[in-house]
């Protein structure tokens, strides 16, 4: 518990994937650090919940995305989770009422010449937003919108071109089958951590580091902070002095918007395991909906960008009705009898992430490292914003918080207070 006058070498400000790799990679090189988590629980923007049929859903991440190169599959390896190693369904053929095969491939065309254009366009001194290089002629350009609230949890008009040609991806994607977010929590669960425990300001203005919680002010020398580019952007994390800098960097950092919703799927079996299905083709505004994830009798609904903003504005039973209006027009009226809600949570409302994941506006791909720039060798800074490479996922989460802890072993081996 932390309590006023409380001492630590270290904090870390958030229990997320950064902040548990972080804390992870502190507490092996024996430096006493606390994990301080405002939630009831670890994970932040990872979070397993178990459906009354005992079925592990997850809520934020779920996807263990460049798998072949990611730390968290030898995490959960070693926690004695298992690897499911299905091809995801954007990587198979869809669903083919209301998007035939001839279709799919055009899509696919239309895709992969738009990613092309893409790259090109990073190469121009000048940033522009990804809508810069949609084909005006392309019948396909509301779903290749669509496919970037997914994405990036934004439409291309916002999204910096700079940014996302720098996100590297192996293409293999592999899933958790106890969840995701279950492995990161567990991962951080075994530290010196206070929950429900909201950080308010850190005073750097004095020899030691002053981090006032609602549980009061604790005392060290280095503080690593790992909360989500949203809440830095918007002050809920003061510093005194105040840094501008860091503010201004996480304001062109905004997160994007990705909620899912989850529903039982009665005769579950007439579809195939791991398949997709959009509820439109036209247009952004769309699902995209996962039958049978893990072939389990579920359907998982992704709602990404401006049509997630205005779900999130109706309430959890707007994605519901949402869901069934798309999927009752594209499979028939009696679909409906077959679906029933089962969990949504919406991460725009939420208070301790504000949204889902980052994006950098155009001209702010830079703000990625600016963010990631320690302070006065005494404020760290981490968490998937951070990452250049890998921004938006739990990995980049996690490479950033062991950067960070490493970045304090050697200030605090400079410093002789580590041997
Ligand atoms: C719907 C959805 C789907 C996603 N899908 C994938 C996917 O398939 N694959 C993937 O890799 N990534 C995915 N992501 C992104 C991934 O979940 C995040 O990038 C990653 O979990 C971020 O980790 P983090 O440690 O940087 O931040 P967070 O998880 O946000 O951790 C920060 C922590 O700080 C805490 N905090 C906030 N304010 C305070 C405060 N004042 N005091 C103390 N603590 C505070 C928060 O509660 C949180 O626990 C998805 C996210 C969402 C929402």
């Amino acid at each position: 518990m932390a309590e006023s006058g409380s001492d630590f070498d270290v904090v870390v400000v958030g229990g997320g994937a950064a902040g548990a790799a972080a804390a992870r990679r502190l507490h092996d090189a024996s430096i006493r650090c606390l994990i301080v988590e405002a939630r009831s629980r670890l994970g932040g923007r990872a979070w397993t919940v178990t459906d009354a049929s005992g079925f592990t859903l997850d809520l934020g991440c779920g996807w263990l995305h460049s798998a072949d190169r990611n730390p968290w599959v030898a995490v959960a390896e070693a926690q004695g989770a298992a690897i499911d190693k299905t091809a995801p369904p954007w990587m198979r053929p869809a669903i083919e009422q209301g998007f035939s095969r001839t279709e799919q491939t055009e899509f696919g065309r239309a895709m992969m010449s738009f990613f092309a254009r893409l790259e090109d366009a990073a190469q121009n001194p000048a940033d522009m937003p990804g809508a810069a290089v949609l084909d005006p002629a392309s019948r396909w350009n509301g779903l290749i919108n669509a496919v970037s609230t997914y994405i990036s949890g934004a439409e291309w008009d916002l999204v910096s071109v700079r940014d996302f040609d720098r996100f590297e991806d192996s293409g293999i994607n592999w899933r958790i089958v106890e969840g995701f977010g279950t492995v990161i929590s567990k991962h951080g669960a075994d530290l010196p951590v206070t929950l429900d425990c909201q950080v308010r300001n850190i005073d750097h203005s004095g020899r030691r580091l002053r981090i006032e919680t609602s549980k009061g002010a604790i005392a060290a020398d280095q503080v690593i902070v790992t909360v989500s580019s949203a809440l830095l952007a918007a002050e809920r994390i003061r510093f005194t002095p105040a840094l501008p800098a860091k503010t201004a960097a996480a304001a062109g950092l905004p997160l994007g918007l990705a909620d899912k919703l989850f529903m039982s799927l009665e005769g579950a079996e007439e579809f195939e395991k791991d398949v997709r299905l959009f509820g439109h083709t036209d247009r952004a505004g769309t699902g995209g909906y996962h039958f049978r994830p893990f072939g389990r009798p579920l359907i998982e609904a992704y709602f990404g960008g401006t049509q997630a903003h205005a779900l999130e504005a109706g309430g959890d039973e707007a994605f519901f009705d949402f869901a069934v209006a798309e999927l009752t027009g594209v499979l028939g009226n009696d679909f409906a009898k077959r679906i029933k809600p089962i969990r949504v949570h919406r991460w725009g409302d939420d208070p301790f992430a504000l949204g889902s994941y980052s994006y950098a506006k155009p001209g702010s791909a830079d703000c990625r490292a600016t963010l990631a720039a320690p302070v006065d060798g005494r404020l760290f800074f981490a968490g998937e914003a951070c990452s250049a490479h890998d921004f938006s996922t739990a990995h980049g989460g996690w490479h950033t918080g062991v950067a960070a802890a490493e970045q304090v072993i050697a200030a605090r081996r400079a410093s002789g207070t580590l041997g």
